[in-house]
């Protein structure tokens, strides 16, 4: 017989990297059954990223599917699972079919540099070119890197989905839409919905109003009937429904009513509903969010403002400064897949270890141009400081440091920005398994760094949010009622001379790769 745990509460995470699915026991946050599948990323052509819709949905079942195979070894009844909350990689875009069910297009990956020239349109559209017209609305600079650009692209450059709009077939969404209305019957009735996390980083969403915004979509010439319901994040969108080309019928008739972006999930997960609380994670990309509170703050200094959360649709929304890292792990991801230094990720930090330092070398991994506080499209990567005596583990190195370096930027514009310093930085995400990472990280930063020993913390962040909603409330958010969280430490144990010292050179080799693609 299988053994009953209590109510449980399943998390889909779907990241640029890969997809997970993760069973939690509501009572004690404990991770119970997890599993997880590496998603393709195709790169059609020089700064084009793409994912196929279709291979992250069956990503998804994929993980549901071994996750509950997984559980009945392990004898834990699968029927305790009493609801399902949803995180993803945010601003990626879809749209796709509703009668087929199928994408139009593969999805435009938040990564994704095609839309330079779009964002030079339209910002010649705008008085004195303000990149910023739209700060005090959506929170966000014009860049390529929001849903609106996007999805222009997507209505200019492919007739499918000209002629799906004009014969009003068509549904755009960010990666949560597109699940949820799959997973909860697709073309026979699925919920065409979002949370207020991933509608505030399209630029149509009003983050104060909490609703699409009418000028924005004219100025983007986003047709308004495409977009998704907006929702709040804790709340019931729907059922599971039977995927009839599948063997995923256990989860059948369970809610899904939880939905927050990747890195709102993980200030969740990490426990930060207090104002000056924050956390960094870091995964394909890297993301430091402060929770303001109820209040919206907007930064002098390069940061974006956007929605921490809303628990619920009579509860207030919360607020966040956030600083975002376009290349964190995509760096390592690069020295594996394009160089071929190393065959896994962890490899690239046996190399950074056995070397220790980049000795002298530095390296702008800005694939992508470069994000906060710069905000540069035409930056490129570069690797600079080469000698007759650097190598490849010198290299993997500077990658590493590179990561580190970029965080401390966005935390000394995050400390400018918000008065107080922070005293210790709360870490998570996939990189963080990397120790010699952790280390320098504290190093650069003069400050502890603290990682909780259960580094899902963006599922965690998702299954809380489900496990609270009216109508499951199996959850507590008030984290007084959850088990001590055990956290790792990470001192600094070098001088602030010598981490001043490295930071400046990393700042003057940030200088040379900008303006490479004007
Ligand atoms: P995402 O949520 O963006 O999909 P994850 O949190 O799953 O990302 O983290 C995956 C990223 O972390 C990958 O880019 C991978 O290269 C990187 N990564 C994982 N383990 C290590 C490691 N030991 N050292 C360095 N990078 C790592």
């Amino acid at each position: 017989m299988a053994a009953s745990l209590g109510p449980l509460v399943g998390a889909i995470d779907q990241g640029t990297s890969s997809t997970r699915f993760l069973v939690f026991n509501a009572e004690t946050a404990e991770l119970l059954s997890h599993h997880q599948v590496e998603l393709k990323q195709e790169f059609p052509r020089e700064g084009w990223v793409e994912q196929d819709p279709m291979e992250i949905l069956n990503s998804v079942y994929e993980c549901v599917e071994k996750t509950c195979e997984k559980m009945n070894e392990l004898n834990i009844n699968i029927a305790n699972i009493r609801a399902i909350g949803v995180t993803n990689q945010r601003e990626t875009t879809v749209v796709w079919d509703k009668t087929t069910g199928e994408p139009l297009y593969n999805a435009i990956v938040w990564l994704d540099l095609r839309t330079q020239s779009t964002v030079e349109r339209l910002l010649k559209r705008i008085p004195g070119k303000n990149k910023t017209f739209s700060k005090f609305k959506t929170g966000l600079p014009l860049s390529t890197y929001f849903s609106a650009v996007k999805l222009r692209w997507l209505l200019d450059n492919v007739e499918e989905i000209k002629k799906a709009v004009e014969d009003g077939r068509a549904l755009f969404g960010t990666i949560d839409s597109w699940l949820i209305w799959s997973l909860t019957g697709g073309k026979n009735g699925g919920i065409h919905c979002t949370d207020v996390t991933n509608a505030s980083r399209t630029m149509l969403f009003n983050i104060h109003s909490l609703e699409w915004d009418p000028d924005l979509c004219k100025f983007f010439d986003i047709p308004m009937e495409i977009l998704p319901t907006v929702r709040s994040s804790s709340e019931i969108y729907g059922v599971m429904k039977i995927c009839p080309s599948r063997d995923s019928g256990a989860l059948t008739g369970v809610p899904i009513s939880g939905c927050l972006g990747d890195q709102h999930a993980a200030l969740v997960g990490q426990m930060c509903f207090k104002d000056g609380q924050a956390k960094n994670t870091y995964g394909t990309g890297c993301f430091l969010l402060c929770n303001t509170g109820q209040k919206s703050v907007f930064s002098e200094h390069g940061l974006i403002t956007t929605i921490a959360y809303k628990m619920g649709r009579d509860n207030p929304a919360f607020y966040a400064l956030e600083g975002s890292v376009a290349i964190a792990g995509a760096v390592v991801r690069w020295l594996r897949d394009n160089l071929g230094i190393a065959k896994t990720s962890e490899e690239v930090e046996k190399l950074a270890e056995d070397v220790g330092t980049s000795y002298g070398c530095y390296f702008v991994p800005a694939f992508s141009g470069l994000y906060a506080p710069y905000w540069e499209p035409s930056a490129r990567g570069i690797i600079c400081g080469l000698t007759q005596f650097t190598n490849k583990n010198h290299i993997a190195f500077a990658a590493l440091e590179a990561v580190c370096f970029q965080t401390r930027e966005i935390l000394d514009a995050m400390n400018k920005d918000c008065g107080i310093p922070l005293s210790q930085l709360q870490v998570d995400g996939g990189m963080t398994n990397n120790r010699i990472l952790m280390q320098l990280q504290s190093d650069i930063l003069c400050i502890p760094v603290v990682k909780p020993s259960m580094t899902e913390t963006t599922a965690l962040g998702a299954a809380m949010a489900a496990g609270a909603a009216k109508g499951i409330e199996v959850w507590s958010l008030d984290p007084g009622d959850l088990t001590a969280v055990t956290c790792e430490r990470f001192e600094p144990q070098i001088n602030p001379e010598e981490s001043e010292y490295r930071y400046a050179r990393w700042k003057k080799a940030v200088m040379k790769s900008m303006g490479w693609e004007s």
